[in-house]
């Protein structure tokens, strides 16, 4: 008798256990779901906020540039300081316009899985000094210094240069943003051990370290005021990160709230199928692209 009570007693304790489990589980999905939920809220939010910006930064440089054409085509040629001020307006906006487009069009290109990567003969002080040469009259207006520093004798390798392009520009862009009238903003480039490196510094606002893990999120912006007069919807870093990945390479950055973010990037060279035998070091050809093949 007392053996089938126990065997019951047994039955039932393994049974309440099962049951224990998976009430746990059940709470612990629960917590996971009510957290998807959260996110999918958080995303939904971002996106529409991502949407009503996009307006701000696209459409209206659009009318500023068309608004400024029109008005130029009615000065006449005694106004040559009135045309030449609208035109560097022009510039300005396009520039800007340019540079968002990019991004853009780089983030769809990373949400539909469609990075193409096209490798060539690159040199990093030509594709860092283009850059900084485009943000010249944007540093100059802040008085602030763009320096550039090639740390290593070896500055050419293979890869691909308008990705290069787009991430030092999203950097150098960020570290201007973010940094005040008349300081200055160092680039460095390296080439050792098949991995170039590249550095953006600034002595801006800083990072926080709590908000250090969430920059690279999209349309993620910190609650600064500096954000608030100032233009980007999020979109920057996360590009950034994506296309630094997709050359096999890493993101880090080391900031201080009010002292000042360093980013640095690292990209392995990219090696050439079949060796380099098949690569013509005097011309900027494209070599291959993502797909393998060679050109
Ligand atoms: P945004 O268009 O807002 O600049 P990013 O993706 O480029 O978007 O950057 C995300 C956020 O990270 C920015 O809104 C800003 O709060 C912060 N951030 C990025 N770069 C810097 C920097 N150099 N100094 C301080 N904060 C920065």
């Amino acid at each position: 008798m007392d053996e089938k009570r126990d065997v019951l007693h047994n039955e039932l304790r393994k049974e309440f256990e099962e049951s224990k489990m998976a009430f746990n589980s059940l709470q612990e999905l629960n917590v996971q779901l009510r957290e998807l939920n959260r996110k999918l809220e958080e995303s939904e939010r971002m996106k529409s906020h991502f949407i009503s910006n996009i307006r701000n930064e696209i459409v209206n440089p659009f009318a500023s540039i068309i608004g400024l054409a029109l008005h130029i085509q009615t000065c006449d040629v005694n106004q040559l300081d009135t045309i030449k001020r609208m035109a560097s307006m022009i510039y300005s906006e396009a520039f800007s316009l340019d540079f968002q487009l990019k991004n853009i069009f780089a983030a769809a290109e990373i949400e539909a899985g469609e990075i193409k990567l096209s490798y060539m003969k690159v040199s990093l002080p030509e594709i860092i000094l283009s850059v900084v040469e485009s943000y010249a009259s944007e540093a100059a207006k802040r008085s602030i210094k763009v320096e550039h520093l090639a740390v290593t004798a070896s500055q050419e390798a293979i890869s691909d240069p308008d990705k290069l392009k787009l991430i030092v520009s999203n950097l150098l862009n960020n570290c201007i943003k973010y940094s005040s009238d008349g300081s200055s903003v160092r680039i460095t480039s390296a080439i050792a051990d098949g991995v170039i490196a590249i550095t953006v510094t600034d002595s801006g606002i800083g990072i926080s370290e709590e908000d250090q893990p969430h920059i690279f999120d999209r349309f993620k912006r910190l609650n600064t005021d500096i954000n608030t007069q100032n233009s980007g919807y999020g979109l920057g870093l996360t590009v950034t990160k994506a296309i630094v990945e997709a050359l096999s390479g890493s993101i880090s950055l080391s900031s201080n709230k009010g002292v000042g973010s360093t980013f640095k990037v690292e990209i392995p060279e990219a090696m050439l199928f079949g060796g380099m035998d098949d690569f013509n070091a005097d011309t900027n050809e494209i070599i291959f692209d993502n797909n393998g093949q060679t050109f």
